[in-house]
């Protein structure tokens, strides 16, 4: 951490900021909740903590529709070809694919050598109003990818609709060639213009993350653990294994870069990540990592990172696995080799049409219990964690976006590497939003677009 704490001048950077307001929350709201101060904790925390980290939220939520359509249409013209764009789009499928079934796999492997759940006592557990959910099927799945009204799909944030209907527009584009130079020259202002606001929204983030982490403390406290513990421990297990081994051999094998530098520099996404739980709020934050501070091309990253936002959750699939193995255990029931197969094959479908969204993970969870016919009201009893277990598999999610990334722009020759390898490339400083530095590039620029006459 050391060089990049401070600047030159002392200020401590964005990062840093950040981490102190995660910190700082995770001790008030633990504080917090074991006190239980009626008023604090009702309206301080839950009125005004809540409303701030809420606006938070959706600021980052607000940049996700304008940024991806955008920063893709730039990628599809900065690509500008269209077999390399298809090589792109099925390398990045591929290996979305494949790390989420090797998470899930490792995870019911590992749940099923400790056996959480073995011996539990179901008595107390509210199991009203946990409803299931049915599986669509594979065909429906893929049927949804094609947007019959796009303007409904950009309203509704439908990420698979808003990437196929962008590519389609962007492949237009470059079919149109010369003719649509204005438009990808729009494009490109648009997108630069995105990143500022970006930035913008970034400078609040260590009081929107400090708002978020005190509200989650305060509410869940450490007591609601300690009746799921082996559950919970399994999981973070896996999860950690994911991440901190399976996930960095992908990246040394296919890639070769480095796995240490790689985790630094994709923190900041992971922090926004845990606090806002959301993989489709934490795009714009995942976007500037890979590419200000890893040096992937805007091209490849532009199309890998929402695309894996919405179609890559090694995170929550693993939580599925462990999931199941733990009710099964829970309800003494044996699924045998091919039950286990049949949710391998469901989480990672249910990874496809799961939106990068606070908590779908768990209701996700209820299609694949249905598959296996295990009682879905057995998720009242994971019900009370899930929160901060979604917290951590949603890191592990978009850490998984962020490793196939730079393993499809390092095999496709988009990486910049001198960039990988400076340690302060991209990094935020201050409250200082780059305006000093930038303001005379951007004026100058507004000059030049303005019509000669
Ligand atoms: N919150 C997760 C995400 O956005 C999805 C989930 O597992 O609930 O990636």
């Amino acid at each position: 951490m050391g060089a990049a704490l401070r600047d030159e001048s002392g200020k401590l950077s964005l990062t840093t900021k950040i981490m102190l307001g995660m910190g700082g929350g995770l001790v008030l709201g633990v504080i917090l909740n074991l006190m239980q101060i009626e008023f604090v904790n009702t309206h301080v925390v839950g009125g005004f903590f809540g409303m701030v980290g809420r606006m938070f939220v959706n600021a980052l939520q607000m940049l996700v529709v304008p940024l991806v359509f955008f920063s893709l249409i730039c990628g599809v013209a900065g690509i500008g070809d269209i077999r390399i764009l298809g090589r792109v789009g099925g390398k990045s499928f591929g290996l979305y694919l494949a790390t989420t079934a090797t998470a899930i796999a490792v995870a019911i492997l590992i749940a099923l050598l400790v056996g959480p759940g073995q011996g539990f006592v179901m008595d107390g557990v509210d199991t009203t109003g946990v409803t299931g959910k049915e599986a669509p099927s594979v065909w429906d799945t893929f049927a949804a990818i094609v947007p019959r009204n796009p303007v409904a799909a950009f309203s509704g944030g439908e990420m698979l609709q808003i990437i196929f209907y962008t590519i389609i527009l962007g492949v237009a584009a470059l079919m149109l060639g010369e003719r649509s130079k204005p438009f990808v020259e729009a494009c490109e202002f648009m997108n630069e213009l995105m990143m500022k606001v970006v930035q913008i929204v970034m400078a609040f983030a260590p009081i929107g993350v400090f708002c978020l982490i005190t509200k989650t403390f305060t509410e869940q406290g450490i007591g609601l653990f300690l009746p799921v513990m082996t559950y919970v421990l399994v999981l973070v297990g896996a999860l950690f294994l994911h991440l901190f081994v399976t996930l960095m051999i992908f990246l040394k094998v296919f890639s070769g870069l480095d796995p240490f530098v790689f985790m630094k520099k994709i923190r900041p996404a992971q922090i926004f990540a845990f606090s806002t739980a959301s993989s489709n709020a934490t795009i714009p934050v995942t976007l500037r990592c890979v590419t200000e501070r890893m040096g992937v091309s805007n091209a490849v990253g532009s199309f890998t990172v929402p695309f894996g936002a919405t179609i890559n959750m090694d995170g929550t699939a693993i939580m599925q696995g462990v999931a199941t193995v733990f009710l099964a255990n829970v309800y003494g029931i044996d699924l045998g080799i091919g039950g286990y197969v049949t949710v391998i094959a469901m989480a990672v479908l249910a990874s496809i049409g799961t939106a990068g969204v606070p908590g779908v993970g768990l209701v996700m969870l209820t299609m694949v219990l249905n598959q296996v016919g295990l009682p879905i009201e057995g998720i009242a009893l994971i019900l009370g964690v899930d929160r901060l277990m979604d917290m951590i598999r949603t890191a592990v999610n978009i850490t998984g976006d962020a490793v196939v990334t730079t393993i499809v722009a390092r095999t496709e020759g988009q990486m910049d590497m001198d960039t990988f390898a400076d340690p302060t490339a991209g990094e935020l400083i201050g409250d200082n939003l780059g305006i000093d530095e930038k303001a005379e590039g951007v004026l100058a620029g507004a000059a030049h677009a303005r019509p000669a006459e």
